[in-house]
């Protein structure tokens, strides 16, 4: 099969590699039907993640078909033929940190797939802890839209909308427009707030937040007055930083209203400064986590109930076949109007409403 694989270099390889086998009872093997690409792929190729290898096949989301099913698996959970959706984490269900809601930090799982195993961006991947690490796609959503809620929609609830206690009426300000800040216009505006502004310096991911609902873009690369009159206001309840720059943390902490939440939901590389000189006082929280991927199944039936659209956040289609020219795209996403990419792995003429008929097929067969 093909795989994309890390070679510890900026520039990975597209190898052929054998189909993976089961190794635990608990594994499942999946055949890809969609996956895509995450900026966490890029921080890999970058080196930001030493502790993935070189020969690491990358990739963590996407949507697939179960081949093969462990003996450890309930055969109620899980079938062969089922199309499933890969969390981002892996999860044995049963661990003490799992138990208390925790996957992330799942002692035998947690960022797995394309970090410490062998990942989605190949035609065929071993999922570890298959039961608690995959769902199955309820009948009339659509699998290529399904790869936003591997991990973009997950962290955006989890670590932006639930992060910040986000309540109807609340005041929300989104810092940083890429695509979970954008997952989290989606899943905030579930709670209806009353106003909700994102900050970029971006225009094009300005245009992206408008067409998603924000009632207000402000473009902090070309109307820096506007930030400045922003934070010279009464604040705002729920607060979320989405970039991960010491610069735009210190703007959220001049942002925060007194009573009100900041959600870091950025991966940062160097230091914040804590302004508590100026916040101990304000009755602020400031909440920081990984995503544990436990909102899936409410993102799943908010879908099916149409409370919710995921395919908002794709904007881009590439077949596998052309995965390096989708990397080579992706690193320029901003400038392309690029928000997340759906990589088909089917049959280049089988795009499309067949995918939904296929997934249509999977659940009349079961009833
Ligand atoms: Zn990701
Ligand atoms: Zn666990």
């Amino acid at each position: 099969m093909k795989a994309l694989v890390y070679t510890g270099t900026p520039q990975p390889e597209v190898q052929t590699k054998p189909i993976p086998t089961l190794e635990k009872p608990d594994d499942a093997i999946i055949q890809m039907v969609h996956g895509t690409i995450c900026g966490s792929d890029l921080h890999v190729l970058q080196g930001d993640v030493p502790s993935v290898s070189p020969g690491r096949t990358l990739g963590h989301e996407g949507v697939g078909r179960i081949v093969e099913l462990g003996p450890a698996i309930p055969r109620n959970r899980l079938s062969i033929g089922d199309m499933v959706l890969v969390a981002c984490i892996t999860s044995c269900g049963a661990c003490a940190l799992c138990q208390r809601g925790m996957r992330s930090h799942c002692l035998t799982g947690g960022w797995q797939l394309g970090h410490l195993v062998d990942g989605t961006q190949a035609e065929y991947v071993r999922v570890p802890h298959a039961a608690g690490s995959l769902y199955v796609l309820p009948a009339g959503v659509d699998p290529r839209a399904a790869v936003t809620l591997s991990d973009a929609l997950p962290t955006a609830m989890e670590c932006g909308a639930l992060g910040t206690r986000v309540t109807p009426g609340s005041t929300v300000v989104i810092v940083g427009a890429g695509p979970v800040g954008l997952a989290a216009l989606l899943t905030m505006s579930l709670y209806s707030p009353s106003r909700v502004v994102v900050l970029s310096r971006n225009e094009t991911r300005l245009e992206h937040a408008r067409r998603l609902g924000a009632d207000e873009t402000i473009n902090t690369a070309t109307a820096p007055e506007r930030v400045e009159a922003l934070a010279a206001g009464p604040g705002f309840d729920a607060v979320v930083e989405a970039v991960g720059v010491p610069e735009t943390f210190a703007l959220c902490q001049r942002l925060v209203a007194p009573g009100g939440s900041i959600a870091n939901v950025g991966v940062h590389g160097r230091p914040v400064s804590l302004e508590l000189d100026k916040l101990w006082g304000r009755n602020i929280s400031i909440t920081s986590q990984l995503v544990d991927t436990v909102t899936i199944p409410t993102l799943l039936r908010l879908w099916k109930s149409r409370r919710l659209d995921p395919a908002l956040l794709l904007t881009h289609d590439f077949h596998f076949n052309d995965i390096l020219e989708a990397y080579e795209q992706f690193r320029n996403s901003s400038r392309l109007r690029m928000l997340k990419l759906s990589l088909s792995f089917l049959e280049p003429n089988k795009v499309g409403s067949s995918e939904l008929e296929e997934n249509e097929k999977v659940h009349k067969s079961k009833l």
